[in-house]
């Protein structure tokens, strides 16, 4: 007897032209065992976590078996990969079908690690363990932290080895996204797909994630503008809690406004807007401080790719293209400055909270200060920062307790709205190797769960014996190198 785990599958994606994948099957692992399994994320999905658990359920989940109903297929997309454009496409990824939830909302059920497909160039199709698992810490943290994010479902490990640098386990993560549309999806349909396919795309993309504009004259223009909007705020938050996506490739940017892609990622801990820690981005092209102006490049790119749908009037469409264009900065900063006052309790708008903001930051990048400690000891009212030995400080908090208490809100107010704001806890590069070392080479899966379970509430300030620890050393902190 099995279990039923709730799958309801749709298939929406593969209705589209046949232009835009490949039908794939995954190819089989051998010796497939659990080894995370998001239980929180399975309640919402209205999956039973027993029975995505058991035999029956890890065979679907390591692609050895398939859900009734599931029809596996390799999304076809392109990319500009460090300014470079590529030919893409899932080269180790099958999206398994749309899972429809309870609450009716509509979810890519992939796998990654599934095995070879046309897209996968010369890799292996594989996935190593360490790699999802530290995909699994990451998306959650990012979800912790109230981020848009695609998720986690699980990480089966496979029990076959893929070679890397040196051999490593191997292992089949399940990504949950509202869907897997990339900028490079529509690249790749207005570079080999036609106006036809282009055109059928827009219209689905805005169907799936923005069906308010679903009556809009411009249905190409409509997108572009929604997905400016929701990755200027997408980016402001990365921002916010000091988010370095590493790889952000046109491929790896949704039209949904999730975060995707957690290979090279990483925290800041000294706040710096040159830090890199990705070992492929040697000419810091995707900095932390970069982060703005590339999401404006790629959406740029984006807007490229809809010339053709936008009008067929090509510097007619080139010109509205512009005008949206033109609002990321503003709608960033927007953003940006909303969320950088919260972090200093600030709940209304003042002129000089920009020029505050600003020297704050000068403040914690002379005095080598650690973001996101400098913002929660500043919440906790700690006395003991970085930040306050710097020769500015003194005329610097006159200023900003004189703002605070010229403002509406009360001072009890105020330290509420810094506590939603600064997390007490984020992925530390070195506890993330910490748990990952454990669980990858000791089997011990225990740190791992309590330190993604501390991750999960990081405005709680509990945890707080996880919440930091310094890095032991500089191979942690400004040398941490990432791989993707
Ligand atoms: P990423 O750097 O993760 O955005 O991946 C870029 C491209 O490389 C995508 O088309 C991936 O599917 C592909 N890729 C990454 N790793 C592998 C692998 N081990 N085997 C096949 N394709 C891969
Ligand atoms: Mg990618
Ligand atoms: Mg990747």
């Amino acid at each position: 007897t099995s279990l039923n785990v709730g799958w309801n599958w749709d298939h929406s994606y593969a209705r589209l032209s046949d232009k835009l994948y490949h039908l794939q099957q995954p190819t089989a692992v051998q010796a497939p065992q659990l080894g995370v399994l998001n239980e929180p994320l399975a309640a919402q999905l209205g999956l039973q976590a027993e029975a995505l658990a058991s035999e029956q359920g890890i065979a679907v989940l390591s692609g050895n078996k398939l859900a009734e109903g599931s029809e596996p297929l390799a999304q076809a997309y392109a990319g500009h990969q460090f300014g470079h454009f590529t030919m893409l496409g899932d080269g180790r990824a099958l999206l398994l079908g749309e899972h429809l939830t309870p609450n009716g909302e509509r979810v890519d059920i992939q796998l990654k690690g599934s095995g070879r497909t046309p897209y996968s160039r010369g890799g292996d199709g594989r996935a190593a363990l360490g790699p999802m698992l530290r995909e699994y810490i990451i998306s959650e943290a990012l979800h912790g932290l109230g981020i848009p994010t695609t998720r986690s479902l699980a990480v089966v490990e496979t029990g076959e080895n893929v070679q890397r640098e040196k051999a490593q386990p191997g292992a089949v993560l399940t990504r949950v996204a509202a869907s897997h549309l990339r900028v490079g999806t529509f690249q790749y349909a207005a570079n080999w797909g036609g106006a036809d396919v282009l055109q059928q795309l827009v219209e689905y993309a805005i169907k799936r994630h923005y069906s308010e504009h679903a009556e809009a004259d411009n249905q190409a223009l409509a997108l572009l503008r929604a997905v400016i909007h929701n990755q200027a705020k997408l980016i402001a938050s990365w921002q916010h809690v000091g988010f370095i996506h590493g790889v952000m490739n046109t491929d790896n940017m949704t039209i949904s406004g999730e975060s995707i892609d957690f290979g090279p990622c990483a925290f800041m801990n000294k706040y710096d807007p040159a830090t890199v820690f990705s070992s492929i981005d040697t000419g810091g092209r995707y900095a932390y401080g970069n982060q703005p102006q590339i999401a404006a490049w790629n959406l740029a790119r984006f807007a490229e790719a809809l010339l053709p749908v936008i009008d067929p009037d090509s510097s007619r469409a080139v010109e509205l293209a512009q005008q949206e264009i033109s609002q990321f900065s503003a709608l960033y900063k927007h953003h940006w400055l909303a969320g950088m006052r919260a972090k200093l309790g600030l709940a209304n708008e003042a002129a000089e909270d920009e020029a505050l903001i600003f020297e704050l930051l000068e403040m914690m990048q002379e005095a080598g200060a650690d973001y996101t400690n400098t913002f929660r000891g500043l919440t906790l009212q700690d006395e003991s920062l970085a930040v306050q030995q710097h020769h500015n400080w003194t005329a610097w908090q006159e200023r900003w307790l004189k703002r605070r208490a010229e403002q509406q809100a009360t001072e009890e107010e105020a330290v509420q709205l810094m506590r939603r704001s600064n997390p007490s806890i984020i992925p530390r590069n070195h506890q993330v190797e910490k748990v990952l070392a454990l669980a990858v080479e000791q089997g011990d899966y225990e740190p791992l769960e309590q330190f993604v379970e501390a991750l999960r509430q990081p405005y709680a300030y509990a945890s707080e014996q996880l919440a930091y620890v310094d890095p032991p050393d500089e191979k942690m902190d400004c040398g941490y190198v990432t791989y993707c």
